[in-house]
């Protein structure tokens, strides 16, 4: 067998190596194979360079890609199912994603998002909701979670993260300096109590003691939500640390 022969059949044996086909030097060099004269699999090659025959549906697959959860299979899906779409379809779509780009800034009070029509946001202004009670949570999905309870009838609190000095996030890439704020003025007078609802991460923890020796000082009640079992789940299979905040954190029946 041929040197060249061997190295085509290296190059189909390792073709899953290849998705990284993109990057420069996988494109260089196959580049560089196709004007290989003489090269036995001439046309393979070109259609390795890309891995759709489009170059328009390689970019939207790409894009998709770039969204949380979203592995290439699924990009893949979804950018064939737009193309199925009828037009208009894919036009409100499309306008969806820039009016909300375009429209959805934070809430001056919690931070939450909401329109720039509706500042301070639906909840901010309900009258509906306890003053006195400040849940402070990670994210807005964090929000919605607590809303669908039916069960929290206070304000809320969006930090937009958590301190994390490992990927580069401090208390000043966080909404701290606005809870501060919002805590010593004049709509601040009526907050009795902090309630501290952050992910049980590492994280979500350190956050917590950050925030309480903050918070502690203003004289404000700060509490914190409780750790335990899961409903559902069985005691033999939780593991100690939730099992020893669950003792932590039990409550008189
Ligand atoms: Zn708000």
């Amino acid at each position: 067998m041929n040197l060249k022969r061997k190295f085509v059949i290296h190059l189909f044996i390792s073709r899953s190596s290849l998705d990284t086909y993109h990057t420069v030097v996988g494109k260089n060099l196959l580049e560089g194979l196709s004007h290989w004269r003489g090269f036995p699999y001439l046309h393979v090659s070109n259609h390795l360079l890309m891995r759709y025959t489009s170059q328009a549906i390689e970019v939207l697959v790409e894009e998709f890609a770039k969204l949380p959860g979203i592995g290439k299979k699924t990009a893949q899906r979804l950018a064939l199912h737009i193309l199925r779409e009828k037009t208009e379809d894919v036009e409100r779509f499309a306008k969806a994603l820039l009016d909300a780009k375009e429209k959805v800034v934070y809430c001056v009070e919690c931070q939450n998002m909401t329109d720039n029509t509706a500042n301070p946001c639906i909840i901010c202004t309900s009258p509906k909701r306890n003053r006195a009670l400040v849940c402070v949570v990670e994210s807005p999905s964090d929000v919605i979670a607590f809303e669908k309870t039916n069960q929290y009838s206070g304000l809320y609190h969006v930090l937009h993260g958590v301190i994390s000095p490992l990927d580069g996030v401090g208390p000043d890439d966080l909404k701290i300096k606005e809870l501060l704020a919002r805590l010593s003025g004049e709509k601040g007078q009526h907050i009795k109590e902090v309630i501290l609802a952050l992910n049980p991460t590492v994280e979500g923890e350190t956050t917590v003691l950050y925030l309480t020796r903050l918070l502690k000082p203003l004289g404000l009640k700060v509490s914190r939500i409780a750790r335990g079992i899961p409903i559902g789940s069985e005691l033999e299979y939780t593991d100690e640390a939730t099992l020893t905040r669950a003792l932590e954190g039990r409550a008189e029946v």
